[in-house]
């Protein structure tokens, strides 16, 4: 059996009405990473060398600031994160500023010969270093990661639970699909964790669910657009009243949409 700290949210989720079981599961996680990140995370040495480290991406760094909680604790870990990233960024400029001065003086000759002989000026040299300190540092984020790496195991369990739970099996073909950010998710999973045989079991149920309920949600909108019509103003609503906002959260998965 896998380890119950895994199976027990997997199973709650999926026994939700929604679009997507796994948009539940990555709401809570981003939920508990968002408080421990304010609350408890502030006196673990090794969460404050991964935040000073990684920080956290745009939408993480939003969600921190507006909850509005423990205004000292995410101070201190700004701060921290700062010293450590102004080192980062001063010592590779450092390293470089006297190659750099050198060619503020590069006459238009020496540039010319460079380009015949296709060499890089330390100047383009030190561009493209800081360029990828950059955008690792962009695209790296405390909370996503740890997100990611529970959803994994939470895909495993998934994978584990539909061969092994007949019961599972049933219930996660039940439901109405799920969003397509998990959708990429469920099949990489698939690659890593299952054998050919029980992929294309899988894939062959999964995807004609899909189908089938992506389907469903394009027919909600239609119909949401349809009610602006004269002609359908006294029909009912059906199902489609919220259908903007489900749909768009069926593309991109968990989004905070009003
Ligand atoms: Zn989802
Ligand atoms: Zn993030």
């Amino acid at each position: 059996m896998k380890e119950k700290i895994y199976t027990i949210p997997v199973t709650e989720a999926f026994q939700q009405d929604c679009e997507c079981p796994l948009c539940l599961m990555e709401e809570k996680l981003e939920e508990e990473a968002l408080e421990y990140t304010l609350g408890a995370s502030m006196m673990e040495p090794d969460s404050r060398i991964e935040t000073n480290k990684n920080g956290f991406c745009q939408k993480h760094f939003t969600k921190l600031n507006n909850l509005q909680k423990n205004r000292l604790s995410l101070a201190l870990i700004i701060d921290t994160h700062l010293i450590e990233q102004n080192a980062r960024l001063s010592k590779a400029y450092e390293n470089n500023s006297s190659l750099i001065a050198k060619e503020c003086d590069l006459s238009l000759g020496d540039g010319l010969v460079n380009k015949l002989k296709r060499k890089k000026t330390a100047t383009q040299e030190f561009l493209a270093e800081i360029v990828q300190v950059l955008d690792e540092l962009e695209h790296s984020c405390t909370i996503c990661n740890k997100i990611n790496f529970t959803m994994d195991k939470f895909i495993d369990v998934i994978l584990y639970l539909y061969f092994k739970e007949p019961e599972f099996f049933r219930l996660f073909n039940s439901k109405k699909g799920v969003c397509i950010k998990h959708l990429k998710l469920l099949l990489l999973g698939c690659q890593k964790y299952l054998d050919t045989k029980n992929q294309a079991i899988f894939i062959r149920n999964l995807m004609s669910q899909q189908v089938t309920n992506m389907q469903r949600i394009q027919e909600d909108v239609n119909w949401f657009t349809k009610k602006f019509d004269y002609r359908f103003k006294d029909e009912p609503w059906k199902n489609s009243k919220d259908a903007i906002q489900r749909s768009i959260k069926k593309l991109v998965g968990p989004a905070d949409l009003q």
